[in-house]
């Protein structure tokens, strides 16, 4: 093949590739609030779920944060979001499970925190809402999964909503318009390495 028919070959190949790119962007001409599941065993759920809120600040949205495990108090997420405005960030666990230890306490810290959650589900002024580890009140039967899946179809048509947390129920799944399962192929924790400072928090 010479030179000229290898650009006019890939001229014609990209050619087709943008007439059904644009056929597909031409299609998509709906606007709606969507429900994203962010799940899975490998790392970047929630560094996810936070560079979408980046964006959303960028554009001026109004955004809430639920955290619903709340590992630790000295993240770099918590530190520079809290500082900016138009976002809403609420802490509703406690700590991890193995360091609570008290089932009923961890219980009630869920519910109340749902019912946080359940006022911003009815605010229209949020453009967007974080529910941070929600999958893990939701495995342990701390919150009523019907409930759950209830007040987020209720929720303002326009309101977008990312879940992140590992073991998304499958039900939850079925009821997102976007499913991202995260795989653990590597990860330096087992190889020994601590939890690095603007990586891991
Ligand atoms: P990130 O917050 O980094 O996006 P994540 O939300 O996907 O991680 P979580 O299950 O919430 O992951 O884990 C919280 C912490 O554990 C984070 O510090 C994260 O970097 C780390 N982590 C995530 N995945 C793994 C893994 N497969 N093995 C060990 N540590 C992990
Ligand atoms: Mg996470």
């Amino acid at each position: 093949m010479t030179d000229t028919e290898r650009v006019q070959r890939y001229r014609a190949r990209m050619q087709r590739k943008k007439e059904i790119i644009d056929a597909a962007i031409a299609r998509a001409d709906r606007k709606q609030g969507l429900l994203i599941i962010l799940t899975g065993n490998g790392k970047g759920k929630s560094s996810s779920a936070f560079g979408m809120i980046a964006r959303a600040l960028g554009h001026g949205m109004h955004v809430g944060v639920a955290q619903f495990i709340k590992g630790r108090s000295d993240t770099g997420e918590e530190a520079f979001f809290r500082n900016q405005k138009n976002i809403v960030w609420h802490v509703l666990g406690e700590g991890f499970t193995w360091d609570t230890q008290d089932l009923q306490r961890d219980i009630a810290i869920a519910q109340q925190g749902w019912a946080i959650v359940q006022s911003m589900l009815h605010d229209p002024s949020f453009d967007l809402i974080v529910l941070d580890e929600l999958t893990y009140p939701l495995k342990f039967g701390w919150l009523d999964l019907t409930t759950v899946l209830r007040d987020l179809k209720n929720r303002p048509s326009m309101q977008h909503v990312i879940i992140t947390g590992r073991g998304a129920p499958g039900a939850l799944c079925d009821s997102a318009d976007t499913v991202t399962e995260m795989t653990d192929i590597k990860h330096a924790f087992r190889a020994g390495i601590q939890a690095q400072a603007g990586i891991d928090l």
